[in-house]
C-alpha cells in the first residue's frame, strides 16, 4: 500500500510521504531506533505504534494549549496527517535536569536540578555529528532569523512548562527533550513558525519520580533493556492505551551494532 504513495523523505525512526491534499504529508512511525549518529541500530516490533500515539496526545493537547503544531489528526496505528512545513535545521533541546550530553560537557552530575530550564541549538548535520551552535551561527549562516530564535525559544518554553506539568501528574520527571519547528507561509504572505516532528520517548528523558526508571530511549542508548515496555508504561499512564493491550515484546531485533 505504502509503494503507491510518493516518499517524500526517510529519516532514521520516520517516513514522509505526500499527503491527500496539497500542503500536507503522512508522518509513517517506524520500529527503528538508532543512537550514537545511527552507529547503534536496533528495531523493536511496536515502538513506531507507541511513538505515534504518544506524540499524537502530546501534540494534541499542545494545539488545545495553543501552541501551533503541524499535526492534524492520526490517520491509523503508525501514521498521522501533518501540515507540510519548511524544517529549521535545527534541534532545540531543553533541559530542567543534568543528563546526557550536559554532563559529559561541563563535568556535571547526572540527575543534578539546573538552577533554571536551559535552551540549546544543535545544527541538523549528520555528517558533522549535530554540533551545537549558538544564535550567532543560526543568525550568520541564516538558518533563522533572530525573531525566529526568540518564538522558538518562548515556544519550547511553554512546550516544556507545560510537558513537565503533564508528566509531574503521571509520577515522571521530564528530565530533558528535543523539539524541532517549521514554518508555514500562508497566503497572505505572513510565516508561522509551528512546532514539527514528533515529541515521543525518543526524544526525551523521562524518569520515574519513585524509582528513578528511565522510560525513554536511555534504555537503548545502555543497553538496559525493557524499552518498549518503558514506552507502553508512559503510554498507559496518559490514558492512551486503553482499547490497545500493550504490544507484545518479541524482544529487540538486532539490526547492526558498534
Ligand atoms: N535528543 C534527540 N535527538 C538527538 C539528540 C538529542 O532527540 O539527535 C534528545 C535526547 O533524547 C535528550 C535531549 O535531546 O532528551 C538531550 O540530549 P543530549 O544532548 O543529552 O544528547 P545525548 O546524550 O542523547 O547524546
Amino acid at each position: 500500500m505504502n509503494n503507491r504513495r510518493r516518499r517524500i523523505y526517510e529519516g532514521k525512526a520516520k517516513v514522509l510521504y505526500e499527503g491527500p491534499e496539497p500542503g500536507t504529508l503522512i508522518q509513517h512511525f517506524k520500529d527503528d531506533a538508532t543512537a550514537f549518529n545511527a552507529q547503534k541500530h536496533e528495531r523493536f516490533e511496536g515502538k513506531g505504534v507507541l511513538n505515534n500515539r504518544i506524540s499524537e496526545y502530546i501534540f494534541s493537547r499542545l494545539n488545545e494549549i495553543g501552541v501551533p503544531t503541524h499535526f492534524i489528526r492520526r490517520l491509523n496505528m503508525r501514521e498521522q496527517l501533518i501540515r507540510e512545513v519548511e524544517i529549521i535545521p535545527l534541534e532545540v533541546v531543553v533541559r530542567n535536569v543534568v543528563a546526557g550530553s550536559l554532563g559529559t560537557r561541563l563535568g556535571l552530575e547526572e540527575g543534578m536540578q539546573l538552577p533554571r530550564s536551559i535552551i540549546e541549538f544543535y545544527y541538523k548535520a549528520d555528517k558533522l555529528n549535530d554540533p551545537m551552535v549558538t544564535e550567532e551561527h543560526i543568525t550568520a549562516f541564516g538558518w533563522a532569523a533572530p525573531q525566529e530564535i526568540d518564538e522558538m525559544m518562548a515556544l519550547a518554553l511553554r512546550i516544556n512548562d507545560f510537558l513537565s506539568g503533564l508528566f509531574l501528574g503521571i509520577g515522571i520527571r521530564l528530565v530533558d527533550f528535543k523539539v524541532e519547528f517549521g514554518r508555514i507561509y500562508d497566503p497572505d504572505g505572513q510565516v508561522r513558525i509551528v512546532l514539527a516532528d514528533e515529541i515521543s520517548p525518543d526524544c526525551c528523558r523521562l524518569w520515574d519520580i519513585e524509582t528513578k526508571d528511565r522510560l525513554d530511549k536511555d534504555r537503548f542508548r545502555r543497553d538496559m533493556g525493557g524499552l518498549l515496555e518503558a514506552y507502553s508504561e508512559v503510554a498507559r499512564r496518559l490514558g492512551i492505551l486503553v482499547d490497545n493491550p500493550a504490544p507484545k515484546p518479541s524482544g529487540p531485533v538486532l539490526v547492526q551494532s558498534k
